[in-house]
């Protein structure tokens, strides 16, 4: 299966001169989504993650069915003030902005074994952003995946030190 055929690239969205790739319609066909996921849950499973952390929103969409196949918990990573208990928050530099990240201080548990997952690697900010915060409670971030990368924006060289799985690349 060519996952790129369920890709929409939106010309000049959400800004003049940003491709905007459309993961829509991949979620919204039950083969392609599945197929998609069934690779990150054979990761994840090599790298015994035991938590799945998500920035929001489309970081949920990718890591929730990887949660549920492994019989793990999720924990969601939210912009300012949309999570209702104790926080820790982290400011991060975007592709398009500036903004601020948190998650609930209890988490994730010091030693858990965390796979990190979102829709796509742009710049990285959004990604080394959710990696301080699960660092800063103890976590250890045993890889992180995309459903997409931008080859072309070097995301990948703020996070070095971190072990990536990328389904569909982008030079
Ligand atoms: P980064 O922080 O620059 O790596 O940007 C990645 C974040 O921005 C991810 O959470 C994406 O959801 C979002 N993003 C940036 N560009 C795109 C795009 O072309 N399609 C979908 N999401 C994007």
């Amino acid at each position: 299966m060519n996952l790129k055929d369920y890709i929409k690239i939106v010309p000049d969205w959400p800004k003049p001169g940003i491709q905007f790739k459309d993961i829509t319609p991949l979620m919204d066909n039950g083969d392609a989504f599945r197929y998609a996921t069934d690779q990150i849950v054979t990761y994840a499973k090599e790298k015994q993650a035991d938590l799945i952390v998500g920035p929001e929103a489309r970081g949920f969409i990718v890591g929730c069915p990887v949660a549920y196949s492994l019989g793990v918990g999720f924990a969601p990573v939210r912009k300012e003030g949309k999570l209702p208990r104790e926080t820790i928050k982290v400011e991060y530099g975007l592709e398009y902005g500036k903004d601020v990240l948190t998650i609930h201080k209890d988490a994730v548990k010091p030693g858990q074994r965390v796979l990190i997952t979102d829709d796509l690697l742009a710049t990285g900010g959004t990604i080394e952003a959710t990696i301080k915060l699960v660092e800063q409670l103890g976590g250890i971030v045993v890889g992180i995946a995309f459903l997409i990368e931008l080859n072309y924006l070097n995301g990948r060289d703020k996070l070095d030190d971190y072990d990536i799985l990328t389904i569909i690349p982008y030079d």
